[in-house]
């Protein structure tokens, strides 16, 4: 946004894109994910006639089984989505909690895009894969009026334990606060993926999903924003099956597609410039 000019109307942009629209994710760790209760939720919770403390109890009793290391559904239940339900709605102020977090998310982008769209520019938007997405607020359906151009980020195998957005770092994630871990076909049919032939959980950094998986989110990503938005997921860079995995994204609906690349060293001079506190993000 430019504010010399008042906004979004500087001739030459053609639009403007969002991320980090969303609450923590897993790998945020489990603390942070199991937020927010500050006091500007618990208002915007009331005045949605939400009940906040029940929000707040059910959410700290899911915290408990989750750092107790308790599956939050127990294998045999999480190839089944009606049976995963079944489980969830034994703490109702976790569903109130999923579901403040996406109205919040919502909300945020109804008033972004009327600004946005108020100039007559486009609205684009990196989103979480819609198999993470209702961890972090983001709800394709009910974001697909607002936004343009969806772009969400597909990184099937990026090998960096705790890695914030991709598909296998933070099914990693998940996978690693039951004690023991669960194995990646359980954890890959909780997130509606495919049983892949990982040796082990590791195998999730290392390898990654498959192409087939991207395909997969990507058709779920369409299915949910409808034929009018542009969906162009962004992949990551260093994919060595980078054209199987394009091919997928187009055969699951997909326009186009960008790519994120990690220019070497670029992650550590940022992350100086952050320490020293420059207010650079
Ligand atoms: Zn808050």
């Amino acid at each position: 946004m430019c504010a010399e000019n008042g906004g979004a109307s500087r001739g030459q942009v053609t639009g403007v894109f969002l991320d980090g629209i969303r609450f923590a994710s897993p790998a945020s760790g489990l603390e942070a994910f199991c937020t927010c209760f500050c006091e500007h939720c618990a208002r915007a919770a009331e005045a949605l006639g939400l009940d906040f403390e029940r929000m707040q109890r059910d959410v700290t009793a899911l915290y408990q089984h989750l750092v107790s290391g308790a599956p939050l559904a127990p294998p045999e239940v999480a190839g089944s989505p009606i049976g995963v339900l079944g489980q969830l709605m034994r703490w109702p102020g976790v569903c109130d909690w999923l579901w403040f977090r996406q109205r919040t998310i919502t909300d945020f982008v109804e008033e972004l895009a009327r600004a946005v769209h108020g100039e007559g520019k486009q609205l684009g938007g990196y989103l979480f894969s819609p198999c993470l997405a209702p961890l972090v607020g983001q709800d394709y359906v009910k974001l697909a009026p607002f936004i343009d151009l969806f772009a969400p980020m597909l990184y099937r195998n990026v090998n960096e334990r705790n890695c914030i957005a991709p598909i296998n770092t933070e099914l990693h994630v998940l996978a690693s606060w039951e004690d023991p871990p669960r194995g990646p076909v359980g954890i890959l049919a909780l997130a509606g993926l495919p049983a892949e032939p990982h040796a082990g959980l590791d195998e999730l950094l290392t390898r990654g999903v498959s192409p087939e998986a991207v395909r997969l989110e990507t058709a779920r990503a369409r299915a949910l924003i409808g034929p009018a938005a542009t969906l162009a997921p962004i992949l990551w860079w260093d994919d060595p099956l980078a054209a199987q995995t394009v091919a997928c994204a187009r055969q699951g609906g997909a326009d186009g597609v960008q790519v994120f690349r990690l220019i070497s060293g670029a992650k550590a001079r940022w992350s100086d410039i952050d320490r020293v506190g420059s207010g650079v993000k």
